[in-house]
């Protein structure tokens, strides 16, 4: 089973690298005619050495990531952090606390001490990549206030789902799979209805869309749709980038769409217009629900196989750590890695499928030409490979290529 974890290890290493391979070779083919208007030879240069510098970067990134956790596996620093855990929780008496406890600790120090050796990471692709290519305006306070917040929450969030888990573990076994994928599943529901009130706030100042042109310009466009002018708001996105997105969330009374503050600056009333189209086409096929649903189903397929997992003990064992709950479940993502990758192929074709849907309902509602000049200049102002390896496309890209999307919407 040891050497399964670490194969699967090497081979996910593997078919990220020759992805990336691949797509570096694209880098010499021409632009396509239709979009050769936003790449002139400087722009398309420029582009080609911000893809290099991003794969480069992620080589050394990936390499350091991959190597720590196969060491860590051969040299025995799980077991030893496990053997630590079991120390200090000796002194709890109730079981299933000394259970919850142990799983909460062994899942933080991971995820602390992969947030630290990552840093050097992070900062530099933030105030070196980011920044030389103009892209960054966090400033190193709301960066690091940002990361305080998100392991704050990741405390939560991990304690919660963890208390909840070990306790039916503990308690009702036979039906751990089913039982713990109801709770996680209805913790998810819950988080992605509340999630512009609850986490979003904590990042980003979200306002409702003010008065005038835009809102102008959109209300017929809205009221065809049955979307009310108030689930629009404004983020303040330029605080930490220049890079310009919108995005659909939620359902039900808490449907929202979110446009960028970057998006508004660099795009024109009739292109936000267009854009704004795009997400009430989201809306207007249930996109949400229909990811949702499937997610929900695929977890339930997830739980299953933990559940057999932790009944063989199957991961604690090849470690050589004692049969525990959090070993298991630790391990567990790593042979999952297959079939995650698997479901992550048909969850990207769903969602390209989706973004032809919605880029549908901007022809419908007579704007594809300007959803067309706002898709350009978005991938422009980005510098987004305009020539992508169509299987680095197959694996990664949740949305079709610009040049698929122009056709489509032509
Ligand atoms: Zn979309």
């Amino acid at each position: 089973m040891l050497h399964i974890l670490i194969g699967l290890i090497i081979l996910d290493f593997v078919i990220g690298r020759t992805l990336s391979i691949l797509n570096a070779t694209y880098d010499t083919k021409p632009v396509p005619e239709s979009i050769r208007d936003i790449y002139s030879d400087e722009k398309r240069e420029r582009q080609v050495r911000f893809a290099q510098v991003g794969r480069r970067f992620s080589w050394i990134h990936n390499s350091f990531g991959t190597l720590a956790i196969i060491l860590m596996i051969l040299l025995g620093g799980y077991r030893l952090l496990d053997e630590l855990i079991h120390g200090w929780c000796n002194v709890i008496e109730s079981p299933l606390l000394n259970a919850i406890i142990m799983a909460v600790l062994f899942f933080l120090v991971l995820s602390i001490l992969s947030r630290i050796l990552n840093l050097p990471f992070d900062i530099y692709h933030t105030f070196g990549i980011m920044k030389d290519f103009g892209f960054n305006k966090t400033t190193p306070k709301i960066f690091t206030l940002d990361i305080f917040k998100s392991i704050g929450l990741n405390i939560l969030i991990t304690t919660l789902i963890l208390a909840a888990v070990v306790s039916i573990y503990m308690q009702i076994p036979d039906w751990f799979w089913l039982l713990a994928w109801a709770i996680v599943s209805g913790f998810s529901l819950f988080m992605s209805y509340f999630y512009s009130q609850l986490i979003v706030p904590l990042f980003n100042k979200q306002t409702p869309l003010q008065e005038g042109e835009l809102r102008e310009a959109i209300k017929g466009l809205v009221g065809k749709s049955n979307f009310s002018l108030r689930d629009i708001y404004v983020m303040d996105s330029s605080k930490r980038s220049t890079i310009a997105n919108a995005y659909f969330t939620g359902f039900g009374r808490r449907r929202r769409i979110v446009l960028y503050d970057t998006l508004i600056e660099q795009l024109t009333t009739d292109e936000i217009t267009a854009v704004l189209a795009h997400e009430i086409g989201h809306y207007r096929h249930h996109h949400t629900l229909k990811s949702i649903t499937i997610s929900l189903i695929t977890s339930l397929l997830m739980f299953y196989l933990l559940g057999i997992t932790l009944k063989y003990n199957l991961c604690a064992g090849a470690l050589g750590c004692v049969a525990s709950f959090h070993v298991n479940m630790y391990f567990f993502y790593t042979l999952y890695t297959p079939i995650e990758t698997l479901l992550s192929l048909v969850g990207n074709a769903l969602s390209r499928k989706h973004e032809y849907q919605a880029d549908n309902y901007t022809k419908q509602c007579g704007v594809a030409e300007a959803q067309i000049t706002a898709l350009k200049k978005l991938s422009g102002n980005s510098l987004s490979n305009p020539t992508p390896h169509p299987a680095f496309v197959f694996f990664h890209y949740s949305h079709p290529t610009l040049v698929d999307r122009i056709n489509n919407l032509r």
